[in-house]
């Protein structure tokens, strides 16, 4: 058997959510086996704020290390949980030989009322430091584009800045498809004395309906050009795709030129699309 080698210069990683139902697993071990050949650095498996007692996170990280034998890493979000539940769910993390973890505020549910113990997710990195040291390599969440809630782009700034001086080794990106505002936002952060490595998130283009519905919720900005271009083709799901691989390729080629330290793909749990942007890269 040949071992997987990975197309690219620079380390990949791909992020799933925890599937809940037989065919979900299903999909999921298809989707991880494929990507698996591209010989990521780790795999991580997002959690659902505020619900950590239903979370199949950690189920999920514990597949991909023993089904799989790839690095699974969780992610962890503070926003409606209380310390305690944190602090047992890093226990259970250091239990499953985790030594990596995606540290986060993430968003309550509408309608869920209860905040939680920590308001931010530089509490949570200053936490996990505090109780654990240099057990976690801790990583956080920046945004190119300024996150949707923060006051202004300065602040938002200063609130990442805040993050890594609470301890983040390093910092996964909100997707974007304007490469620029990756490169100002790092050059921005670098002004500030942020040293971490800023890996960007890519998503990969699998249904346009559904990412103009995420992108609203996210603050991500869809260009117009591309919007118009994937309206165009209608129904023309075949077309859709080819220019969906196309764009996403050109992406992630101008962020390898241009010094981007690793990508890291937002599955969804599906390769097909993953597939179709590395392809184009080899
Ligand atoms: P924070 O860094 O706390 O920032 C959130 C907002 O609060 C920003 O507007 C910031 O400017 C502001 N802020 C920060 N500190 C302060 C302060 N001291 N005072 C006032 N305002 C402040 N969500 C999930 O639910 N589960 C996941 O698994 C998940 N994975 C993700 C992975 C990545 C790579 C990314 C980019 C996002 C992920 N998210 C996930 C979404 C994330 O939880 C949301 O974007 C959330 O709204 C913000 O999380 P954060 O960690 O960036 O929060």
């Amino acid at each position: 058997m040949t071992s997987p080698v990975s197309p690219l210069p620079i380390p990949l990683s791909f992020e799933f959510y925890p599937p809940k139902t037989d065919d979900q697993r299903v999909q999921f071990d298809r989707t991880v086996r494929k990507l698996k050949a591209h010989a990521p650095q780790f795999m991580s498996v997002t959690f659902g704020a505020g619900g950590s007692t239903l979370s199949h996170t950690p189920e999920t990280v514990q597949r991909l290390r023993s089904d799989h034998g790839v690095v699974g890493v969780p992610h962890l979000t503070c926003v409606g949980g209380s310390r305690e539940e944190i602090r047992s769910l890093l226990k259970l993390y250091r239990a499953l030989g985790c030594d990596r973890i995606v540290a986060l505020r993430g968003d309550l549910p509408s309608g869920m009322a209860r905040t939680g113990d920590l308001r931010h997710a530089s509490e949570l990195v200053q936490l996990i430091r505090d109780e654990h040291g240099d057990q976690f390599k801790i990583e956080v969440a920046a945004y190119p584009e300024t996150h949707p809630q923060a006051d202004d782009a300065h602040v938002d700034l200063r609130h990442f800045k805040a993050k890594v001086e609470a301890g983040a080794d390093g910092a996964i990106t909100q997707y974007f498809y304007n490469p620029d505002a990756y490169f100002r936002f790092v050059a921005d952060v670098r002004r500030l004395g942020v040293g971490i490595p800023i890996v960007p998130g890519i998503m990969p283009i699998a249904n346009f309906s559904q990412l103009r519905r995420f992108s609203e919720a996210c603050g991500a900005e869809i260009p117009r050009w591309m919007a118009q271009r994937m309206r165009a083709f209608g129904d023309d799901v075949d077309s859709v795709r080819e220019l969906a691989a196309d764009v996403v390729a050109q992406l992630c080629q101008r962020l390898i030129d241009g010094g981007a330290p690793g990508l890291h793909f937002y599955t969804l749990n599906l390769a097909r699309p993953i597939q179709a942007v590395l392809q184009r890269l080899t």
